[in-house]
């Protein structure tokens, strides 16, 4: 069903119109930010002539359909998945793509290996062990199933094609930025339609820093200052133009500016706050964005030991 080549000229409303006779759609599949249950990233679905390449896979079976259902409609196979980093939020479902697509190469860092070892055999553990305990629940369960399946399925998460550095993928270019949200992100750039998509090099209401490295991550971003764009695609949340995303670039910049300062935890997460006021549109998102400020910079950012693990010091 897959097979039929589907190559008529398309008008693609936000492709860049002197290539609008062979352009085809940039499909964004939101992922669900639920308030009970663990997310799923944002899915950026590029195409030619000859398939599909899907950027992030979701963690739940609904945000996976989505992106078969698509396929389906554009009668075109998947023929690469690249995972713009390795929690599971953005690789889950890696494998339930393969099961249909094994012929669908998959590209990203070299990092998620020091994460199987590491961080996810950690988190492997402890899912299993609440997977056994009474006291959790049957809803839980499945969340927490769904984790230990992905990671248990280690060759549906390490890549067939590393991303070392800057490489092209068809059209795409794809980067390598080094020790930023993960030991490894990978963020890419399509010159037909003028997006990038960032993973979560960009995150509302807050950056994750559970994984990051300050000083990186920052590089990252300038980074992708230097290429020209229309449009950011974030991990999670909406797209950004370009003056939303210089005024993101800016609010980091000033909360590790802060980090690095004498300055209480609090009065950084209230500069964040400001800041970062339009990436926030409830006050629970205010308030869990005053929360997290405060424990990163904790447990993160200002303990020098753990910056310098995540920052690679070690492996120098
Ligand atoms: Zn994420």
């Amino acid at each position: 069903m897959f097979k039929t080549l589907f190559i008529a000229g398309f008008v693609c409303g936000v492709c860049n119109p002197a290539h609008a006779q062979t352009s085809f759609p940039v499909k964004v599949i939101p992922g669900a930010v639920p308030a009970d249950r663990s997310p799923d990233g944002n899915t950026v679905i590029f195409e030619d002539p000859d398939g599909l390449i899907v950027v992030d896979t979701g963690r739940h079976f609904a945000h996976q359909a989505a992106i078969i259902a698509y396929s389906d409609a554009r009668k075109k196979p998947i023929t690469a998945i690249v995972n713009t980093h390795w929690h599971l939020d953005h690789s889950g479902g890696n494998q339930e793509l393969r099961v249909l697509f094994p012929n669908a190469k998959l590209y990203t860092s070299h990092a998620v290996n020091g994460a199987l070892d590491g961080f996810l055999a950690k988190e492997l553990e402890r899912s299993r062990a609440m997977a056994a305990d009474p006291k959790v629940n049957e809803y839980e369960k499945s969340e927490i199933r769904l984790g230990i399946s992905a990671l248990e399925d280690r060759k549906d998460l390490i890549p067939d094609v590393p991303v070392t550095g800057d490489m092209a993928l068809g059209r795409l270019a794809l980067h390598l930025a080094p020790f930023a949200a993960t030991e490894g992100d990978t963020w890419l750039y399509d010159p037909q339609s003028r997006t990038v998509v960032a993973g979560d090099l960009i995150v509302a209401p807050v950056p994750f820093f559970d994984t990051a490295c300050g000083a990186g991550w920052r590089a990252a971003l300038d980074k992708v200052a230097a290429q020209s764009f229309d449009r950011i695609i974030p991990g999670h949340g909406p797209s950004l133009t370009r003056g939303a995303f210089e005024d993101y670039r800016k609010a980091f910049g000033r909360l590790l500016d802060c980090a690095a300062s004498p300055a209480a935890a609090a009065s950084c997460a209230e500069g964040w706050r400001k800041d970062a006021a339009q990436f926030m549109t409830s006050d629970a998102e205010r308030a869990y964005a005053d929360r997290a400020i405060v424990y990163y910079l904790d447990n993160i950012l200002r303990v020098p030991a753990k910056q310098a693990e995540l920052c690679g010091a070690q492996k120098e």
